[in-house]
Order: C-alpha cells, then sequence, then structure tokens
C-alpha cells in the first residue's frame, strides 16, 4: 500500500520551484562536514557567535576532524550541535538528514524499516532517528477559519486480533480530536476523552474568536457558543453548526465535516499502511508528523527544508 501511494504521489508532478529531488540532496549535502555547515550556518550565521571567554562576537573557524568551530581571537570552541537532537549522536549527519529528507519526502509516512534497507542502519537506529526527528515536528496553532471543522476519532492501540471490532486483549484506543480550517491547517490531540470539557477546551485554545465551527451531533460540542474569551471578557463568539451523521445527512450545504475526515483518513491510512500499529505513548508524535507535512503539502519536497529548519529552532 505504501508503495502505491508514493507512485501517485510522483504522477502528481510537483512544480519545479517546489521539486528537490536525491540528486539536489546528495548535491547540497554531499559530506557530515556539509551538515554540520548547514546547522552552524542556522546557528550562527558566518560563524559569528558571543564568545565565552572574549564575552564579545567573535568570528568562530571549523576545527579539524571535530564538530567544533574555534575562536577566531582565542581560540576558545562552540558546538553546534549541542542542543540539538544531534548532540550525543554517534550516527553520521548525513544519514540523519537523509531520514528528514525520506520523512518530508512521503506523504504517507516512512518506516524504519525502509531506511534500514537504504543505509543499512540497525532497525534500533533507524527507529530512534524518526522518533528523535518527530519530536521536532509539534506546533502550537491558531486556527483562523473563517470556518473550521472538528472531530474526534479513536487510534493507536494493539490490535491482537487484526481488524474489525476491538476484542477482548486489544489494547485502548486512544481518542483523538482533530480541527481543520477548510483548506488550511490542520491540527490533531490525543485526548484523555472526548467530554465536553476537552473538546471546548481545545476550541478555545486553538480556534480564533468569531470562527464558524462544524462538528457533528455529538453531545459535547453543545456550549461551543458559550465559549468564553481566553482573556475572560465575555463570549468568544464561535458558531456552531452540527452534522446529523446518525440519520445519514453527510452534506447539508456547506455543513459538513469532510476536510477532517479527509485529514483522518491520511492519517489513518498511514498509520496502518506503514507504522502498522502504534502505542499510546508515541501517539502525538506520529500525529506531530502527519500534520506537519498536510500544513505543508503545498510545499512539494521542501518540506524537508522546513524540518530541517526545527533543528535549530527547538536547540536548547
Ligand atoms: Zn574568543
Amino acid at each position: 500500500m505504501a508503495k502505491r501511494v508514493d507512485i501517485a504521489v510522483k504522477k502528481q508532478s510537483i512544480p519545479a520551484h517546489l521539486r528537490y529531488t536525491v540528486e539536489d540532496f546528495n548535491r547540497e549535502f554531499p559530506t557530515d562536514d556539509a551538515c554540520l555547515e548547514h546547522i552552524k550556518e542556522e546557528r550562527f550565521p558566518g560563524g559569528i557567535a558571543k564568545c565565552a571567554k572574549c564575552d564579545v562576537e567573535r568570528r568562530h573557524y571549523r576545527v579539524t576532524g571535530r564538530t567544533a568551530y574555534a575562536c577566531d581571537h582565542c581560540g576558545n570552541h562552540i558546538y553546534p550541535l549541542a542542543g540539538t537532537v544531534f548532540e550525543k549522536t554517534t550516527t553520521s549527519l548525513r544519514l540523519w538528514f537523509y531520514a528528514m529528507y525520506l520523512m518530508g519526502s512521503t506523504r504517507c509516512g516512512i518506516s524504519a524499516k525502509q531506511i534500514q534497507r537504504e543505509t543499512g542502519v540497525t532497525y534500533k537506529t533507524a527507529w530512534r532517528m524518526f522518533r528523535q526527528i518527530r519530536s521536532l515536528l509539534g506546533e502550537d496553532l491558531q486556527l483562523e477559519g473563517p470556518t473550521v471543522e472538528m472531530d474526534e476519532t479513536y487510534m493507536g492501540g494493539v490490535r491482537k486480533y487484526g481488524v474489525g471490532r476491538p476484542m477482548r486483549g486489544d489494547k485502548k484506543k486512544t481518542p483523538v480530536v482533530g480541527i481543520v480550517e477548510r483548506k488550511g491547517r490542520a491540527i490533531a490531540r490525543t485526548s484523555e476523552g472526548v467530554d465536553s470539557k476537552a473538546l471546548l477546551g481545545m476550541v478555545r485554545e486553538h480556534v480564533l474568536p468569531e470562527s464558524m465551527i462544524y462538528t457533528d451531533e455529538m453531545k459535547s460540542y453543545g456550549g461551543i457558543e458559550q465559549i468564553r474569551r481566553k482573556d475572560g471578557k465575555g463570549k468568544a463568539g464561535y458558531q456552531h453548526r452540527r452534522i446529523n451523521h446518525s440519520a445519514k445527512v453527510y452534506v447539508v450545504g456547506d455543513i459538513h465535516t469532510n476536510s477532517v475526515e479527509g485529514f483522518w483518513s491520511l492519517i489513518k491510512r498511514g498509520i496502518g499502511g506503514v507504522y502498522h500499529s502504534v502505542s499510546q505513548k508515541y501517539l502525538q508524535s506520529y500525529l506531530d508528523e502527519y500534520s506537519f507535512r498536510y500544513n505543508r503539502r503545498d510545499q512539494g519536497n521542501l518540506v524537508f527544508k522546513s524540518i530541517l529548519e526545527k533543528v535549530a529552532q527547538r536547540a536548547v
């Protein structure tokens, strides 16, 4: 299944300015040094950084054979990888970059098995790399509407007896709540439950006041229009329309939740087809991965560059 989807994506022919092929990757990042240089430039453009010893901004030059750059005045070292996900890695930087490239170039997800096959790293290493990369992809978005769709679903859990209705012995699935701007961005969060406290809290946190919100008929969505502003000054002014799914009414004019359902099916196809199953512990990071790509679906292969930017942005 994974393969077929990838071929379909290639056929869609990405516009030239959004194309970033493996050849482009190899040209831009031929060596570990090139990758290190890239991170250094992101964090310390031109090698300019405050030297701890000189106590002023100084230019730094690469120290051969090490991941360090030395102050041009006193020789004190700075380490561009410090505080990044690469800090303690023994895996080659180029391989990390390639893993990010793969993650940014797929639509349906990329398995640790695949990078293991392509590069020869152990499965454990590949799995760890992807987990670390995913940890960079969570975003705290404020959705703007004017119209958003909201829905809840259940995901993850290991199915002991395969597909179909959950059976005894199956691990519990986790509630997931999603909100999607029509033709826009999406967020998805694992949730303790789907009671109104959880759902309305998420609206308040992530949707701009005055937006129109479409949901299904579940009771917990009642009260959306009563949500108060974050600053407590009056109502947030959300408007709410429901679709009566149980009466098989899925689309009434503009009132539907097709966008959020499309988003779910993308994630479920991916998690089911590529990752097979995802434990509760890691589910949010997979949701982050899919949302990150979904929110950049008009960027072609350049999603890779967005992932790469996060390395420096998230450095601590
Ligand atoms: Zn110095």
